[in-house]
């Protein structure tokens, strides 16, 4: 049925070739076929004689439907049109000649008419039967055609394959081969070593540029001889097939089955984790609670307050220990200083210096270190050369001032004093400050 039309270069003394010229010559302005052949050209309008369609210029024209104006049967119809008188007639593919076509190519590509080649003539037909040549086709074998595609295609995408790689499956929780389709076979033709290509790939995969479902519109020989060994072999294969795939669905719904429930499952618990903060909420918010803690902290500022003031009394104590303390030392340091004893005299006398007392003292520091000296002299133990030093530096640093001598004979004092302190104490005295 897929026939391959070849245009005849011109028309012959045959029957239907002479029927043919007759009657194109009948419907020319001419009254000869060589110059009545230049009259007709071919519009590229085609018909596949089997469907219900029927174009007006096949219904009209002389032979009717199904005919070459020449009276042959054909199958596809071809338009051609005089353009000197404008009548319209139907040839088959029998008589869809050269010159006719060479003539609507001419007009099409603007070439003259002896350099058309025989190339662009069969392309011109092969592109205008194409569509009806894949209609014929499925006429004939669509039905079993798609039948065996259904049956195998799924297999086809399994079977007719290569394993590539292997690759995490998410949904199927294991390594899985990856399959590349087979783009061309290898072996021969029904061999034990035959390995067809991917039937669906060379039919109508989206991937293939030259998939036979957009290029001729209808499967090749081959693409048919293997579908029919398939569909065969698929017969075997269906057991095995089926349990290969029930299992990978098993093991999804078990997954999902696994994941629903897993999630559930957190769902619950968070629910109840919320649940367990809502109640701990309204626990904390009970009015019983609320004044609990309330209580409890005042309590806890109440201990803080007795806490506050036990510090603050120890602190008193502490300090008040302290003063006495020091007072003591003062007392003990004037009573020590202020006490008459020969051994000092003597020894203040020995190192030269005045016979002193607290007044002595600019501070606490010189205050104890008189002291110490004034014991040691007093136990008649000698005075190392520093705490001379020392003590002769005290003497001189704390001796009154000339202001304050004159100040004090300005009042009118006659008597002695020995130290800054005491001259200022009895300045005061005399002043009537106290
Ligand atoms: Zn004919």
């Amino acid at each position: 049925m897929a026939e391959t039309i070849v245009a005849k270069r011109q028309l012959g003394n045959g029957r239907w070739d002479r029927v043919l010229k007759r009657r194109m010559v009948e419907l020319s302005v001419a009254d000869n076929y060589d110059d009545a052949k230049e009259e007709w050209i071919a519009t590229g309008e085609v018909w596949w004689g089997q469907d219900d369609n029927v174009p007006d210029w096949v219904e009209n024209s002389q032979m009717g439907i199904g005919k070459c104006l020449c009276g042959h049967s054909v199958v596809y119809h071809f338009e051609i049109v005089n353009t000197e008188n404008g009548v319209v007639e139907c040839v088959g593919s029998d008589h869809i000649n050269t010159y006719l076509i060479m003539r609507a190519i001419a007009e099409d590509t603007q070439l003259p008419v002896d350099a058309i080649t025989d190339e662009q003539i069969q392309e011109w037909i092969n592109v205008r039967v194409k569509s009806m040549k894949a209609k014929a086709w499925w006429k004939e074998n669509g039905p079993s055609f798609e039948m065996m595609f259904n049956a195998v295609k799924e297999m086809d995408l399994h079977y007719n394959t290569r394993i590539v790689d292997t690759i995490w499956s998410a949904e199927l929780e294991r390594n899985e081969p990856v399959r590349k389709l087979i783009k061309r076979g290898s072996g021969n033709f029904g061999s034990e070593f035959y390995r067809m290509a991917s039937i669906v790939w060379r039919w109508n995969h989206p991937d293939n540029p030259k998939a036979q479902i957009n290029t001729t519109g209808y499967p090749n020989d081959n693409l048919m001889k293997d579908l029919a060994l398939f569909y065969v072999k698929s017969q075997q294969l269906q057991k095995e097939f089926v349990e290969y795939q029930t299992e990978r669905e098993n093991r999804k719904d078990e997954i999902i089955e696994r994941k629903r429930l897993a999630r559930l499952a957190r769902e619950e618990r968070e629910r109840l984790a919320a649940e367990a903060e809502r109640e701990r909420v309204r626990i904390y918010n009970l009015p019983e609670n609320v004044e609990k803690r309330r209580l409890e902290q005042e309590r806890l500022a109440q201990q803080r307050e007795q806490q506050r003031l036990i510090n603050e009394r120890r602190r008193q104590e502490r300090l008040e220990r302290e003063r006495i303390a020091l007072e003591e030392k003062k007392a003990r340091a004037n009573r020590v200083l202020l006490e008459q004893s020969k051994e000092f005299e003597y020894g203040c006398a020995n190192y030269g210096i005045p016979v002193f007392d607290a007044s002595f003292a600019s501070n606490e520091w010189e205050t104890d270190f008189l002291v110490d000296i004034k014991e040691r002299m007093v136990k008649k133990k000698t005075l190392s050369p520093r705490q001379r030093r020392t003590l002769v530096d005290i003497m001189k640093r704390n001796m009154p001032t000339e202001k304050q001598l004159q100040y004090l004979k300005d009042l009118g004092y006659e008597g002695v004093v020995k130290t800054k302190k005491e001259a200022s104490e009895k300045i005061s005295e005399l002043k009537g400050d106290e």
